[in-house]
């Protein structure tokens, strides 16, 4: 079977192992020797990869729905092959919230987990980890393993982040949120700067939720760009609008890309175009309320818009640093090589609290994801940028990676890496939670 992630690159020819039951999985992790969990392909690169075994949990469940919501203490006890639609789908319309919302719905728990996502509030809310009570994993031996941030609390941060390499996530507990009403708040910023955009998405880092959208296109007005901040409405709010807004339920959309594009669609031409468009719509909208589909997931309202990029593919690179002014140089670079972003998503993180052995992505400072359709000279140039972000004690995201060497990720990750790898030989000696980015980055090293 070819499988590969959401940038199409790379590809692998594997056998993929759906159905397996919960009765099955310890004899399957016992009797295989390499092995990845894959939730649902939405790492960009080669995370949930493995050119022996890939496997999927959506089939193991311990109730129908496979989550259960105990209201009194906000807390989900979920299966990790459930999709965070789903969560959304069974809660959402009680108020009550995933409290990490990427910029996808449309992933695993499972993966959600293993990368510690953070969503537009990590200056507020920090990453996924901080809202786990529990994950049950069944490690190597097959056994299964109960770690929460007390217990086995090594095992539990090598976890979360750990890109699916110290166990197979079953279920956790996650404490939800609960809003007031289904609709939110928002602010649109149109800024036509670099520096007044970064200054602007500062200034409105105290609201709850705050990400902007970055022009890389643009020739004159290189890093202007868009502030999106907001938060729920209060329920008096919404009365006071009336229930407009509130009609608009969460909902899945049925537009979607039927099949591969020409990799000629997204041009030095076109991408300008699309880019000034998007710029101009914002600068038109006022409408003060948003739809949790509107303000979080817009990327989910097409399809498969993946298949845009073509059959080479396409990268996301997103990198944190700690210092503005390495950033703003890393966008001048960007300028001067002529790398055309197809998307630039600008998010001033908070503090990151440091753990064991844990390979999250977040640190306080900047952080910018992007995408590059894959072309000549484009891996050079990454690589470049790498060195900047390695230089400045930044990191490189390993959910988006496909092509990051494994000498500059140990420089990004400096003594997380040597206290992951203690906990995965303690946990997995024998290197089976296998991946392309585990053997690349020389994370299966015992
Ligand atoms: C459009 C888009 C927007 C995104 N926005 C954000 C964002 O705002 N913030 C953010 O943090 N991320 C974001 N991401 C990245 C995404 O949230 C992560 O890559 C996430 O891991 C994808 O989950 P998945 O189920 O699709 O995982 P997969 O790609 O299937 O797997 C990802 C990793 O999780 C591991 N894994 C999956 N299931 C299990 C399991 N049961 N046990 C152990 N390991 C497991 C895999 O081995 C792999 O290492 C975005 C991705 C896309 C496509």
């Amino acid at each position: 079977m070819h499988i590969a992630n959401w940038g199409n690159f790379p590809t692998v020819e594997t056998q993929s192992y759906k159905q397996l039951s919960m009765a099955d999985l310890s004899s399957f992790v016992t009797s295989n020797k390499e092995f990845i969990a894959r939730g649902n392909g939405r790492s960009y690169g080669d995370a949930s990869l493995n050119k022996s075994n890939i496997l999927n949990l959506s089939k193991v469940r311990f109730n129908q729905k496979g989550m259960v919501y105990n209201a009194s203490d906000s807390e989900l006890i979920v299966n990790s092959g459930c999709a965070l639609t789903d969560v959304l789908n069974n809660y959402f319309p009680e108020h009550v919230i995933f409290p990490v919302l990427p910029g996808t719905k449309k992933i695993s728990i499972g993966g959600a987990i293993a990368a510690d996502i953070h969503g537009k509030d990590h200056h507020i809310n920090g990453t996924l980890s901080k809202h786990i009570s529990c994950i049950d994993l069944m490690t190597a031996s097959g056994e299964m393993i109960t770690v929460t941030p007390e217990k086995n609390s090594e095992l539990f941060w090598a976890t979360c982040g750990g890109q699916g390499l110290t166990g197979l996530i079953i279920s956790a507990t996650i404490k939800m949120l609960k809003t007031e009403s289904s609709v939110l708040r928002q602010r649109i910023t149109v800024c036509e700067s670099l520096d007044k955009l970064i200054a602007a998405t500062l200034e409105q880092n105290n609201s709850q939720y705050c990400a902007s959208w970055i022009d890389l296109s643009a020739t004159r007005s290189h890093g202007r760009g868009v502030v999106f901040s907001g938060r729920f409405a209060s329920a008096a709010e919404v009365m006071e609008q009336g229930n407009q807004f509130l009609e608009k339920k969460y909902t899945n959309s049925r537009l979607s890309v039927p099949c591969y594009c020409t990799s000629k669609l997204f041009n030095q031409t076109t991408v300008k175009a699309f880019n000034s468009l998007y710029y101009y719509l914002n600068k038109r909208k006022k409408n003060p309320f948003a739809s949790i589909n509107g303000f979080f997931f817009p990327l989910d309202t097409v399809n498969k818009w993946n298949r845009l990029y073509g059959h080479k593919g396409f990268v996301q690179y997103q990198f944190v640093v700690p210092q503005k002014e390495v950033f703003k140089k890393i966008i001048n670079v960007i300028k001067q090589e002529k790398l055309y972003s197809t998307l630039g998503v600008l998010k001033v993180f908070g503090e990151q609290p440091k753990h064991y052995g844990n390979l999250s992505f977040p640190m306080e400072g900047y952080s910018i994801a992007m995408d590059f359709k894959i072309t000549h000279g484009l891996f050079k140039t990454l690589d470049y940028l790498d060195e900047i972000v390695a230089d400045a004690g930044g990191h490189v995201y390993l959910a988006k990676d496909s092509r990051m060497k494994a000498n500059t990720f140990r420089r990004m990750y400096g003594k997380s890496v040597d206290e992951f790898l203690e906990v995965k030989a303690k946990y997995d000696p024998e290197c089976k939670f296998n991946s392309l980015l585990s053997k690349r980055l020389k994370l299966n090293v015992v």
